[in-house]
């Protein structure tokens, strides 16, 4: 299938001074990482000229702006995903970052600047003295691989950071699709954790559609295959098929609903809409075998996430058993 690998981190601070953030927390965190990792290590800004942003690790990760919204950039965020919004201090504070195949090689960047961006600048509202806000500082890092029950600790205490060797590949993903086809013979359930925002027709998709889901899905699982891991578009043969299968798939319960989320674009300067698909769907398959073709690719949107705004967070989702 492919050899992209993807790193996945978590993160897990402790709150220095009350940190407040809005609901949709993904938003504040990538916000205020890009804009420390940019003062620390890269002088040149957004606009810095092409050779500058070829050999800059702070260009590569950050400037891939499409403007499009459909990003194609070496990370995406996992907000925590509960619906706390005020964290006091000494209570703990997990995200999570996954990284696109080489990216990874910037792993001491993104160490030291997530940890720099809680002592210094902080997070969330500016609710303390002097418009400050709050703080935390970075106890622990692991590399994790949510198909398998595997940890990897990379840095507890001091800020040493050992070099990950878990790492998600085909491998793991394929593993976890025979465990999940195992179990699930029948329907199967993707809940939708943070705002899944996907247009179709320059319309917003409010009913999650499981052919349109998978199409975009698929979409990005090329792109990236493509980009971080140097192969070809997938052949069009094994594209019409999955398309055509993924639209026979029928959305038989549907839990979710609209949640609206109001963000700021930094670099449109404007505010910004995130909202999206949130909640449960469960899918009945036109044929028995067809998770066996469609799972793999559904684990790895696991990790990649779907639709807009994923690097702030969107697109969330887990699969389970819906029968
Ligand atoms: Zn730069």
């Amino acid at each position: 299938m492919t050899q992209l690998t993807i790193l996945n981190l978590r993160f897990t601070a402790q709150v220095e001074t009350t940190i407040q953030l809005a609901e949709f927390k993904g938003s504040a965190l990538r916000g205020a990482w890009q804009s420390h990792l940019r003062t620390l290590y890269c002088s040149a800004g957004a606009t810095a000229d092409p050779l500058h942003q070829q050999l800059c690790p702070v260009c590569y990760l950050l400037s891939r702006e499409t403007g499009s919204g459909a990003d194609r950039r070496p990370y995406v965020f996992r907000p925590p995903l509960s619906d706390q919004t005020r964290f006091e201090a000494g209570e703990p504070f997990v995200f999570e970052v996954s990284l696109f195949g080489q990216a990874r090689n910037l792993l001491p960047y993104l160490v030291l600047a997530v940890n720099e961006m809680g002592l210094n600048q902080g997070l969330g509202q500016p609710i303390h003295a002097g418009r400050q806000r709050g703080r935390f500082r970075l106890v622990q890092l692991e590399a994790v691989d949510p198909f398998r029950p595997a940890v990897e600790v990379l840095m507890k205490g001091d800020l040493s950071v050992s070099w990950p060797t878990l790492i998600i590949t085909e491998e793991s993903v394929m593993a976890k699709a025979e465990q999940l086809l195992a179990q699930a013979n029948k329907d199967l359930a993707v809940t939708f954790l943070t705002p899944m925002r996907l247009i179709v027709d320059r319309k917003l998709l409010r009913r999650p559609e499981f052919g349109t889901f998978f199409q975009r899905l698929l979409e990005r699982w090329s792109a990236l295959r493509q980009q971080f891991a140097d192969e070809t578009p997938l052949d069009s043969l094994t594209w019409n098929r999955l398309i055509s299968l993924a639209q026979a798939v029928q959305l038989v319960k549907n839990d979710c609903r609209w949640q609206e989320v109001r963000g700021h674009s930094t670099r449109l300067d404007r505010a910004q809409e995130l909202g999206g698909l949130v909640g449960q769907a469960i899918y009945h398959p036109p044929e028995s075998g067809s998770w066996r073709e469609l799972l793999p690719y559904l684990l790895w949107g696991q990790v990649m996430q779907v639709g807009k705004n994923v690097v702030k967070g969107g697109g969330v989702y887990q699969l389970g058993i819906g029968n």
